[in-house]
């Protein structure tokens, strides 16, 4: 038995995770100083009005509010949310439901999104448009990306910028404050339109500094997955004169803009892990740099054909998107598996999607064509430089397999 026990134990020990661009495992070291909630007040409901309740809801208060004053926001302009997901749904729907509810019609709406949105804004912005609403796609291709070109129709009321500030995939960063700044622009030029510049910040926390009011942005959405913290917990900022519709129904919690009852003890969780996060930008982007620098070093050097995307362009030191011609990317993340290595070749969300067939993901196919295989390689505080050496390796043996193929 102990030996049974032992040996699974050691083998899942030699895994490497090269994933964390996904999720970042939990850490608890993180929150070995956050004060405990007893137990009698967590299994409270903190929206009751008995004592257990009233001291429930005041950590959760806290929270806000400690997590509205690191962003330089205010603690009404905080929405907790179950995931990143839901908080970019409540950013777009909600703003489109309370632009119908206005009066305004589906055609007068217009959204501009990057072309390298995460699903949660793209499936919205699919469903949008088959009811009539405008939509506008910014290329990140160039340096300079392209949302200057955009033209507005006459008709135009609202127009909702939504951008993504690192992309979850291939790690470009979005020029948020050149966008916040021509959306000023725009502002004073159609005086009577409404424009909103809502940013999906989930893979930012740990490499870039989210204070709202120098980013310039109306709305920001984060999400706990990226932050060594437990999972099921997203937050939404929103200024205090947007008006949103919820999109969930129910009771009045979270300012009415999102009915279920809160999770106390994973926000508590989630504030700690996002102030801890931006404390310490520096000195962990630093490290997860030196990573990146070393595996895409060598992976170029050692695999000729194998093309790091974007390495040129601003990028988030966790990430590093491969590509690789004549090889397929599901193959090459399942055979990878089977050496011990957790990758993924896209985003995990789209793995799950039952339109979505294609092994290559819409980035890489974008990028590079069809013939095309990527991985997306991500680096986190265990990864170590011979968990890299192994990488290279394992990749080097599979392409050496399927060379004939
Ligand atoms: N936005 C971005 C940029 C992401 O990377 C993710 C997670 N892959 C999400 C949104 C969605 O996060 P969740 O699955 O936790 O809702």
């Amino acid at each position: 038995m102990f030996f049974k026990h032992f040996f699974k134990n050691h083998k899942e020990s030699q895994r490497i995770y090269l994933d964390y661009a996904s999720s970042t495992p939990y850490d608890g070291t993180l929150f070995t100083d956050l004060k405990k909630i007893s137990k009698s007040v967590l299994g409270a409901n903190p929206s009751a009005l008995h004592k257990e309740a009233v001291e429930l809801k005041k950590v959760l208060e806290e929270g806000r509010a400690k997590i509205a004053k690191a962003i330089f926001a205010h603690s009404d302009e905080i929405v907790f949310t179950s995931s990143a997901t839901e908080s970019n749904n409540l950013a777009v729907l909600g703003l489109v439901k309370g632009y119908l509810q206005k009066g305004f019609k589906h055609e007068q709406i217009a959204i501009c999104t990057s072309d390298i949105e995460h699903s949660s804004i793209t499936e919205q912005v699919n469903y949008l448009k088959q009811s009539g609403v405008l939509h506008f796609s910014i290329s990140s291709r160039n340096e300079v990306w392209d949302f200057k070109k955009i033209v507005f129709p006459e008709r135009i009321k609202a127009v909702i910028f939504s951008v993504i500030y690192v992309n979850n995939e291939i790690g470009v960063v979005a020029p948020i404050k050149e966008i916040a700044k021509h959306i000023r622009g725009l502002r004073k030029e159609w005086n009577d339109v409404e424009f909103i510049f809502h940013i999906d910040a989930t893979q930012a926390p740990l490499f870039y500094e989210l204070r709202v009011d120098r980013l310039g942005i109306d709305m920001m959405t984060l999400g706990a997955t990226k932050l060594y913290t437990h999972k099921g917990v997203g937050m939404l900022y929103k200024k205090r004169n947007i008006k949103l519709n919820p999109i969930i129904l129910g009771g009045g919690q979270e300012l009415g803009l999102r009915a279920g009852t809160e999770s106390v003890d994973i926000i508590h969780h989630f504030v700690h892990a996002f102030l801890y996060a931006q404390k310490n930008i520096e000195k962990f982007s630093e490290k997860i740099k030196s990573f990146q620098k070393y595996f895409e070093n060598k992976v170029e050097t050692e695999i000729s054909q194998a093309v790091v995307t974007a390495k040129e362009t601003e990028r988030s030191p966790h990430i590093s998107h491969v590509a690789i011609p004549s090889i397929d990317s599901e193959l090459l993340v399942i055979e990878l598996d089977a050496k011990g290595i957790a990758i993924s070749s896209k985003s995990a969300c789209k793995n799950d999607s039952s339109t979505d067939t294609e092994s290559a993901s819409d980035i890489t196919k974008e990028i590079y064509g069809d013939g095309y295989g990527a991985i997306r390689v991500s680096y986190g505080k265990w990864t170590t430089k011979s968990d890299l050496d192994k990488m290279v390796l394992a990749l080097k043996k599979i392409l050496e397999k399927y060379k004939d193929i």
